[in-house]
């Protein structure tokens, strides 16, 4: 019997990008994030681009976005030249807000988003305290305003909110029309997911009172215009995938046969202190920069990331073109890692200057 002579076909060419928002240095967790998409992507041919995530954030430090650039470029990771969307090359969305402006026309048009005037503490004494491990409380369907899904016009209401911020009238936070039903996704990593954002979170926010898109609405039209079709990032914003989700179906970007369609997740599981909680500030200095300053190598932090990554790894000095080579996403551990007290004695012990 004659075998068919299916050649396998060749892995499709991907576009990932490293996102990051300049609210300070990026620590070890961020350090471990970029490193395993630069490597994944390295090794498969893939165009990584680098986006600066600068938009719904009070926190923007100054000199923020020349260091993060810094920092991964002295850890031994280079990124691609975006080919589609802008050429600003990291692109960094508060130099130019008109996409996002068109995003919420299309969206408005649809009497898929409406403008709400309701404060946070309003909203949290009608929905009740937020969920455990939640920073914000699921939006309750009955206090949608009796104007949502009335044809109304963008830009013109954004005027009335220009007065507003004069103290002319109320300022408002336009919102997401998130109907009950569950979005699935096959993640790369976690496995298969499934959330239902009606309940999570309810009518999220897509535009701000401070005239500013929101995270959710600014990821989904860059990572659509610039062609990302893999997103890989941390496990804590696995459930925003699926209001991400939500918003390329509302967008018609999922249907767009010349774009790049719904993007392939890759939710990478968090590094954590020994309390339990995502690496932050609470747990001490674990900015890549305050290592290299105080003469960690660079192979060490590399070194300390392989160790998490690679299983049976003892912490070594390591290039990133050996991570590169070495790091295999089918065999790294699905659990968070621990930063310990060890893993930071041992990065300290291989200081290289005094
Ligand atoms: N800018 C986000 C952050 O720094 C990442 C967003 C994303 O990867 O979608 O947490």
């Amino acid at each position: 019997m004659t075998q068919p002579t299916d050649s396998p076909s060749p892995p499709p060419v991907r576009t990932t990008r490293l996102a990051p928002s300049p609210t300070g240095a990026l620590h070890l967790g961020n350090a471990r994030t970029f490193l395993i998409t630069w490597a994944i992507a390295r090794k498969r041919g893939w165009r990584l681009i680098l986006r600066i995530e600068d938009l719904d954030t009070p926190r923007v430090k100054p000199g923020a976005i020349e260091a993060i650039a810094d920092t991964l470029s002295w850890l031994g990771m280079e990124w691609d030249a975006p080919v589609e969307g802008p050429r600003e090359n990291p692109l960094v969305q508060s130099s130019d807000l008109e996409p996002y402006r068109a995003a919420m026309r299309t969206l408005v048009e649809k009497g898929l988003a409406y403008p709400c005037d309701l404060t946070r503490a309003q909203i949290e004494q009608a929905a009740g305290a937020p969920q455990e491990g939640s920073h914000e409380v699921a939006f309750p369907a009955a206090l949608r305003p009796d104007i949502a899904g009335a044809p109304m016009d963008f830009d013109m209401a954004q005027r009335d909110a220009t007065r507003t911020a004069r103290g002319e009238g109320s300022g408002a936070n336009w919102r997401f029309f998130c109907e009950p039903g569950i979005v699935e996704f096959a993640d790369r990593f976690a496995g298969p997911s499934a959330y239902d954002p009606s309940e999570t979170v309810g009518d999220f926010i897509l535009w701000t009172k401070r005239d500013q898109p929101s995270y959710q609405l600014a990821v989904v039209v860059d990572d659509y215009r610039q062609g990302v079709n893999a997103v890989i990032r941390g496990d804590d914003l696995r459930d925003s995938a699926a209001r991400q989700l939500l918003l390329y179906r509302a967008l018609g970007y999922s249907s767009d046969r010349d774009g790049p369609g719904e993007p392939e997740y890759w939710h990478l599981p968090l590094v954590v202190g020994a309390d339990g909680r995502r690496l932050a500030k609470r747990h001490g200095d674990t900015r890549v920069e305050t290592y290299r300053e105080r003469g960690v190598s660079r192979e060490a932090v590399i070194g300390l990331i392989a160790h998490w990554s690679i299983p049976g790894l003892p912490r070594r000095d390591m290039t990133a073109d050996e991570f590169r080579d070495r790091f295999d996403p089918a065999t790294m551990s699905r659990k968070p890692i621990v930063f310990t007290p060890e893993d930071d004695a041992w990065l300290l012990s291989r200081r290289v200057q005094a």
